[in-house]
């Protein structure tokens, strides 16, 4: 199949419409199209169409029962997809979107099982990103999307990231060129009693406790162990396969910085002098203090967009180098830190050392 790609912007940074409306146009006829979003690009079809899904599975290489996200254009195109859209649920679309949060509730007779992986539920997004707004306006479709990698890769963040991954196996991608945050939506389910976190993003537990009272976190999320992780399934069924992975074995060693900066120093040393191409993620500030050829900081750690900006292009970059290992600081905090080491401990496999 022939990918067309085009700029989604003009050189003004107004919207290519001629682009958008050809992009438009392949969803209409059920066909995909990788559009850029606020969060990483997506990977859209109709998601009113069983035959749309199933080619996006198979675009992807997703098993069939990791749900897809439904993206709108606005709030009111929610309604026909959802059993009952409760007031809370609402609030949050009327503060959050358009935004990186994904929200769960009982789907609708008219939202196929193909799209849904087979659950009652249906999670929802409308992003934030005028190119991908006026697609799904155009299309007068709701878009199903998931990230827009093969399944079990990093997620895209610039389109040549799509290119790789899809060129050939889809209808058209759509170059928005780099997105903002990096790093997938936050998913909150609303159909229980209290509002489950299924997967930490952009959007912290924090900022949502302050609109809904309590809010948990599903506790696949807190894991950190792989045994008891193959134990518990987690609620979003995608956060259960290897996910984000780069080609490299990644290991993640935490504790006090200059601990950290030792071990890492001392693997680095024995995997060289064992043969293997070793490489280090870390930090601005820490960057210079590693003896090995192939240090790529994520940025400064103070600030947390640009680390889950650059998170996934390094791990892909990393993949170019055809690196063995890699070792990397960690990136724990309270807000968007959570979301980075959620990513980061699912590429590393669980595989941590704590020193
Ligand atoms: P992706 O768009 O590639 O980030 O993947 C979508 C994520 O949303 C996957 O981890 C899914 O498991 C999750 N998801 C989608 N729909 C649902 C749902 N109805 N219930 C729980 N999780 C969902
Ligand atoms: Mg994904």
């Amino acid at each position: 199949m022939e990918t067309v790609f085009e700029k989604a912007y003009l050189e003004n940074d107004e919207l290519n419409m001629d682009a958008i409306s050809k992009a438009a146009a392949f969803l209409e006829e059920e066909k995909l199209v990788a559009f850029p979003t606020e969060t990483v690009y997506g990977l859209g079809g109709n998601a009113l169409s069983k035959d749309a899904s199933k080619h996006i599975y198979a675009a992807k290489g997703r098993p069939s029962d990791n749900p897809l996200i439904v993206h709108v254009a606005d709030i009111k195109s929610v309604y026909p997809l959802v059993k009952e859209l409760n007031e809370k649920a609402k609030m949050l679309m009327e503060k959050f979107w358009p935004g990186p949060l994904t929200i769960i509730l009982n789907k609708s007779d008219i939202v196929p099982y193909e799209t849904t992986g087979g659950l009652d539920t249906v999670a929802l997004r409308m992003p934030d990103n005028k190119a991908a707004l006026k697609m799904i306006e155009l299309s007068e479709v709701p878009v199903a999307a998931p990230s827009a990698n093969t399944s079990g890769k990093p997620s895209p963040t610039k389109a040549e990231h799509v290119y790789e991954d899809l060129d050939g196996k889809i209808s058209m991608i759509l170059d928005g060129g780099e997105v903002g945050i990096g790093i997938e939506s936050t998913i909150i389910d609303m159909t229980g009693d209290i509002p489950t976190i299924l997967r930490p993003g952009y959007v912290t537990k924090n900022e949502l406790s302050k609109l809904l009272g309590e809010v948990k976190y599903d506790e696949a999320l807190l894991i950190r162990d792989k045994e008891k992780a193959k134990k518990i399934v987690p609620k979003a069924p995608g956060m259960k396969y290897r996910h984000y992975a780069p080609k490299a074995d990644f290991i993640l060693i935490e504790g006090d910085e200059e601990k950290v900066i030792e071990k890492i120093n001392e693997l680095v040393t024995e995997y060289e002098n064992k043969g293997y191409k070793t490489g280090v993620i870390c930090q601005d500030k820490t960057k210079d203090r590693y003896k090995c050829e192939n240090v790529i900081s994520l940025g400064n750690k103070e600030n947390e967009v640009t680390i889950s900006h650059n998170l996934y292009a390094t791990l892909r970059e990393f993949d170019k180098r055809e690196t063995d290992y890699i070792f990397g600081e960690t990136f724990m905090s309270d807000n968007l830190g959570t979301a980075i080491m959620n990513r980061m401990i699912k590429a590393a496999g669980y595989q941590i050392i704590d020193v």
